[in-house]
């Protein structure tokens, strides 16, 4: 199922200025991300999760290392390159949703397409689209206050996606929801993997989350310490068969 490899870093380090002195916030990652994985890092607070995350999102420059995104070498590019890479290649999904509460739910999901440059009417069919998909088109023309956390982040999820991006990238996506709504946010993302082959990579410090992920990569201290296959979960896989 898996395809090309999409993502690979070779000894991947960032260091953070300090008072203090440089610290060494990661230490030397290496690794492949093929198309089509589900991908949970974990792993403490502090442990470098974020910084890899934000590595991988051409948010931040490494300090030392390589990253090819498909077959561009991305670690060395300027900040207006790594701009565009990240509008075309990347969707992002964040704890806090991030939605603009004074824009209607199909304008935040149609954004990325403003900046790249889509005309309007096509934004507004594609946005709708996507809003479909996550069972929320009922609320396209809501403003975000009036729908619950988990759809709030059921938009985001559109929105990630309405680029056609080659990855999504999520840090902590269900941090701020409770249990149920974790679940259905989790089985959205499952069902985009499993059904459209949507690469994903996601971190999360929840065992019960990184459960939907069929590999976990566990960070510790700035260095990857595990690196596993797992099975789905029964349900997933009753899912799969039906
Ligand atoms: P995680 O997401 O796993 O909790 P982070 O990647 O946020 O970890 O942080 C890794 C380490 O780098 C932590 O010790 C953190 O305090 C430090 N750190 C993160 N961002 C910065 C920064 N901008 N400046 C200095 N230190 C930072
Ligand atoms: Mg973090």
């Amino acid at each position: 199922m898996s395809g090309a490899a999409l993502i690979r870093v070779e000894g991947l380090s960032k260091d953070y200025v300090t008072a203090a002195g440089a610290f060494p916030a990661l230490r030397g990652v290496d690794l492949e991300i093929r198309e089509g994985e589900f991908v949970a890092i974990m792993g403490p607070s502090g442990s470098g999760k974020s910084t890899f995350m934000n590595l991988l999102g051409c948010l931040d420059s490494p300090t030392r290392g390589r990253y090819w995104l498909g077959d561009r070498d991305v670690a060395g590019l300027p900040n207006e390159e790594l701009a565009r890479v990240r509008n075309r290649h990347l969707g992002f999904v964040f704890q806090g949703f991030n939605l603009l509460q004074r824009a209607s739910v199909v304008d935040n999901v149609a954004l990325p397409l403003v900046y790249a440059g889509v005309p309007r009417a096509e934004r507004q069919a594609r946005a709708r689209v996507l809003l479909e998909r996550v069972g929320l088109e009922r609320y396209a023309d809501s403003l975000p206050s009036r729908i619950s956390g988990g759809q709030q982040q059921r938009v985001a999820i559109a929105r990630a996606l309405v680029n056609r991006p080659r990855v999504v990238l999520a840090d902590e996506p269900t941090g701020n929801l409770d249990s149920h709504t974790t679940e259905e946010v989790m089985s959205l993302f499952s069902e985009l993997n499993r059904e459209e082959g949507i690469t994903l990579v996601l971190v999360t410090h929840e065992p019960d989350v990184a459960e939907y992920a069929k590999r976990v990569i566990r960070f510790h201290d700035g260095v990857v310490v595990e690196d596993r296959q797992q099975q789905l979960r029964t349900a997933q896989r009753a899912g799969a068969v039906a």
